[in-house]
């Protein structure tokens, strides 16, 4: 039979101490709780209770080899879990600690493998996020938490999105309204003689570089064939599929809009992601604004948000706009490419 998933409005100025504490109960208890954070909702469990870390997978139908994140929410948790945090990490705490910044570290042998996807390597994060910090505490300290999906969605940006995967699945979620960026956070491996981004995100390489003075980009993030493999190991998965075919329009705006536009004529039931800047412009189809090209934050924030509207919508085809902006773009393309399974055309060479 299926559980009663309890959906709890959590206000973050005046935050119900009683509701943080049922929460951190069911966490400390072995359960998993559903909770706000400033990238995406997550979905908690004691990351230090292998039991516990096993109801995740379960829960999100999420492939067992895919690791989880550890989130905490202060430096002396860090210490508890990970072999000598190596300089280059305390300083990337210092700059960008809570935040939306994952670390990869040599783990300590009280981290069970279950959390890890048995890797003797642990992801941690400390979110900035209140209602998140508060939970952290309540629940012990060490919450694993990837998002709130079922495996293969869009990750939830609200409590309602993270409803309509969980909902008879888990036992409570924190209402915490839409959270503030949007995408998952930036995954940066220092266990390696350089910081390597495995995983872009709202922090970018030239902020973590403004740091640490040197670091790259995973190699097989930016191979445009599959010969690389990336080393996250969630990164070879197709994430965030919708159910249409996506496809990514790139080249002049002017040549993308009337290509868009002749193949939504053509074609009954086509979604749109347009911008501030040209939604005006197109004629036919399920037109869906992102957000403004001045302001690559709001677009940020809503591309996961519109991928399931179009899922509702049950359109049969999506025509993107391309988001290659200089700070937040590289994450933007990667969910995007991702969703739409590499599907990419360059209407300025036709
Ligand atoms: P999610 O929490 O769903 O955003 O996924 C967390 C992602 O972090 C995983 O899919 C992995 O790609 C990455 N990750 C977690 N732990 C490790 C690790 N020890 N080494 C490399 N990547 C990791
Ligand atoms: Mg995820």
């Amino acid at each position: 039979m299926a559980m009663q998933t309890e959906l709890i409005k959590i206000e973050r100025e005046h935050m119900s101490l009683s509701a943080m504490k049922r929460a951190g109960k069911i966490l400390r208890a072995g359960g998993l709780v559903a909770f706000p954070t400033e990238t995406v909702y997550g979905l908690g469990a004691d990351a230090l209770n292998e039991e516990a870390a096993q109801k995740i997978y379960a829960a999100k139908g999420r492939p067992s080899d895919n690791p989880l994140i550890v989130h905490i929410a202060d430096m002396e948790a860090l210490d508890r879990i990970v072999e000598q945090a190596p300089e280059t990490a305390k300083a990337l705490a210092r700059a960008f600690w809570p935040g939306p910044l994952t670390m990869i570290f040599h783990k300590k042998e009280c981290v069970p493998m279950g959390t890890t996807g048995g890797l003797s390597t642990v992801a941690v994060r400390m979110p900035s996020d209140e209602i998140a910090r508060e939970l952290i505490r309540q629940g012990g300290g060490y919450i694993a938490a990837p998002s709130a999906n079922v495996s293969g969605r869009p990750s939830p940006t609200t409590a309602q999105h993270v409803y309509e995967d969980m909902n008879g699945r888990i036992p409570m979620i924190l209402d915490g309204g839409p959270v503030q960026i949007g995408l998952e956070s930036t995954i940066v491996d220092l266990t390696e003689e350089h910081p390597v981004i495995l995983r872009p995100g709202y922090i970018t390489l030239d902020m973590i570089r403004s740091v640490t003075g040197e670091a790259e980009m995973d190699k097989g993030l930016i191979a445009d064939d599959s010969s690389v493999h990336p080393k996250a190991p969630g990164m070879k998965y197709r994430h965030y599929a919708p159910k249409a075919d996506l496809q990514i329009v790139e080249g002049p705006m002017e040549q993308v809009v009337s290509y868009i536009n002749r193949q939504c004529a053509v074609f009954g039931k086509a979604g749109v992601i347009c911008t501030e800047e040209t939604r005006g412009r197109y004629l036919n189809g399920d037109v869906k604004c992102i957000g403004s090209r001045k302001d690559e934050r709001s677009i940020a924030s809503h591309l996961f948000a519109i991928l399931r509207e179009f899922d509702e919508d049950q359109v049969e085809r999506i025509y993107s706009e391309s988001f290659d902006t200089p700070g937040l773009g590289q994450a933007i393309m990667n969910r995007l490419l991702k969703a739409a399974g590499h599907q990419k055309i360059d209407v300025s060479v036709r």
